[in-house]
């Protein structure tokens, strides 16, 4: 579950949903390029690795994103919750059990098509240029019956997916590891699973904690990738730009600089 941003989930919910009041922003000289721009930390002959999460913190916050992969800054991470890791791990090793096997384990037979990869390979890598690469860690993946593979992301939620859009970074998510597939010679079905799993109502929890599964399959577009890609690089490659406008850390920091 790259759950991705799985732990991040609390933190930046907290900093992107509109929680905090929204004050007058001002940052005089903050535009990009208006300051000088920091030299960027590189090893020589190491490669920067890319991820879905990397460009996902480039659509929220293009300033986060260059601070991140070229100096190295990260923002804090304050109280995060656990519990979507450790639900990452029951579901692997619940799904690990069927694996080698030409059974699905039953909280998704019928409702996905093909068997589990096994062996399973979780990490992928692809060369963009000498100096960027892109990796991906998946959660599953199915082969279909004609050898095409699709790519499956666990989510742990807190309701039902059903009443919300999927969000785009899950979409980008499947994108680019069908993407992966692909430069790893492995053909892939065009879909991609997301496979929620959140607490169900129940009169009888001493029974047990009943979880709810949902299936959003999504049709990939791993075209997609490689432009959105060149995008972050070119980022990279430029000034340090603008914070965001909605984001209160920054902000933050620029008022409590006065004093
Ligand atoms: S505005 Fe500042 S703290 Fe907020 S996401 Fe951007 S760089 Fe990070």
């Amino acid at each position: 579950m790259a759950r991705q941003r799985r732990p991040d989930d609390i933190r930046q919910g907290a900093l992107f949903t509109g929680s905090r009041p929204r004050r007058p922003v001002v940052r005089p000289g903050r535009r990009a390029g208006t300051r000088r721009t920091p030299t960027p930390i590189r090893t020589p002959g190491k490669k920067i690795w890319l991820s879905a999460t990397g460009i996902e913190t480039h659509r929220r916050c293009p300033r986060c994103f260059w601070l991140q992969y070229n100096l190295r800054i990260y923002q804090p991470e304050g109280i995060v919750s656990r519990l979507a890791n450790r639900f990452d791990g029951v579901i692997k090793r619940y799904f690990d059990l069927y694996r080698g096997t030409n059974e699905l384990p039953p909280l998704v037979a019928g409702q996905v098509v093909g068997r589990l990869e096994s062996p399973f390979q979780e990490l992928y890598f692809a060369t963009l240029n000498q100096r960027y690469g892109f990796k991906g860690k998946l959660d599953e993946c199915l082969v279909r019956p004609d050898g095409r593979y699709t790519p499956v992301d666990h989510k742990t939620a807190s309701s039902d997916p059903n009443t919300r859009e999927i969000i785009p970074a899950y979409q980008f998510q499947l994108d680019s590891y069908a993407w992966l597939l692909g430069q790893n010679e492995k053909p892939t079905s065009g879909l991609g699973h997301l496979i929620y799993f959140y607490p169900a109502e129940s009169q009888h929890l001493h029974q047990g904690f009943p979880m709810e599964v949902t299936i959003k399959t999504l049709t990939t577009k791993p075209t997609s990738v490689r432009p959105i890609l060149e995008q972050a690089i070119s980022l990279l490659e430029g000034p340090l730009p603008a914070p965001a406008d909605d984001c209160p850390f920054c902000l933050y920091v620029e008022q409590v600089k006065r004093f």
